[in-house]
């Protein structure tokens, strides 16, 4: 029995050739399959790159089983198979998972070749916080799952970062005001890497007002800021905290110790200064430290 095979992940440009990487080409041209959406279209990407592939191998939600099932039985047998999508990174939004996991099942070695993806480019061009962020990818079009994820979106307080088509982006643009409020900023990323690529900055509102109407073309990334994060109470400070605790009626005892466990203090400190907080509730005398 020959060992498993390999499963490369390829990332492929978003719209500039010149984002194909050399080693993304070199795998292309070397592996046994190519797995790819649209046969035609990566045909096109491989005929424009010069690079010449053993064999085309669609896979798009609608045959993603059968051919998932496939393309594992000849990982299993010790075939290598380059994954890619129409555009940017396969399984963002795209398809593949199942072929991973299938590649992990037969014990395939599984690597990427990392490269385009709007995701990122259009987070890093946004100016919005970096350091943390959320992937929605595409809205539900309808339904309650479509209201859960907005109600998410205008909580979640690190930017997320939604695809949509040309068609949706006016729609979903006044489904985000209506659930984060007008005053969101947003950035919308259109046509990135290509001719036409424009960067736009501002809040839902001026949004909805400048680029609401009329569609515009190419493809979008929406770049929704996060919500702003809840004022919290200031904490009490300590002597506050424990004059609280025996108010309650808490023991000298009990109320050193909640002292020590919520607010970390030393134990002999929370014990002076449960002391020092106020008079004991009637009947209850002075207590020696627990240790
Ligand atoms: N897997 C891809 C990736 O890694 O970016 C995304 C695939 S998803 C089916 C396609 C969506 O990605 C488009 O609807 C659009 O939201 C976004 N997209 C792809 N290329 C883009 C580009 N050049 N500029 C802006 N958005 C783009």
């Amino acid at each position: 029995m020959s060992a498993p095979g390999r499963l490369v992940v390829v990332a492929t440009p978003i719209g500039n050739l010149g984002d194909l990487s050399p080693r993304a080409a070199a795998v292309l041209a070397e592996v046994d399959v190519v797995a790819c959406e649209d046969t035609r279209h990566t045909g096109r990407l491989l005929s424009a790159a010069g690079i010449r592939t053993r064999r085309l191998a669609s896979l798009h939600a609608h045959n993603e089983a059968a051919r998932t099932a496939e393309l594992g039985n000849l990982l299993a047998q010790g075939a290598s198979v380059a994954l890619v999508s129409d555009a940017g990174t396969p399984l963002v939004s795209d398809p593949g998972a199942r072929l991973v996991q299938a590649a992990v099942r037969v014990g395939a070695v599984v690597t990427a070749v990392p490269g385009p993806s709007a995701l990122l480019a259009a987070l890093v061009v946004s100016g919005l916080d970096t350091a943390h962020f959320r992937f929605e990818g595409f809205l539900p079009r309808t339904g309650p799952e479509r209201r859960r994820r907005l109600e998410v979106l205008a909580v979640a307080e690190e930017p997320s970062v939604l695809y949509e088509s040309p068609r949706r982006v006016a729609a979903t643009l006044a489904a985000l005001a209506a659930a984060c409020g007008t005053d969101r900023r947003v950035v919308i990323a259109r046509e990135l890497t290509k001719l036409h690529e424009e960067v736009w900055r501002g809040t839902l509102g001026a949004a909805l007002a400048e680029r609401g109407e009329g569609e515009r073309r190419g493809e979008h990334v929406l770049v929704l800021d996060g919500a702003p994060a809840p004022k919290s109470a200031p904490l009490p400070g300590i002597e506050e905290a424990l004059g609280r605790l025996r108010g309650a009626g808490l023991s000298v005892r009990d109320a050193a110790l909640a002292a020590e466990v919520l607010l970390g203090l030393a134990h002999r400190d929370a014990y002076r200064s449960a002391l020092a907080a106020g008079s004991p509730p009637s009947g209850e005398g002075p207590e020696p430290p627990v240790r």
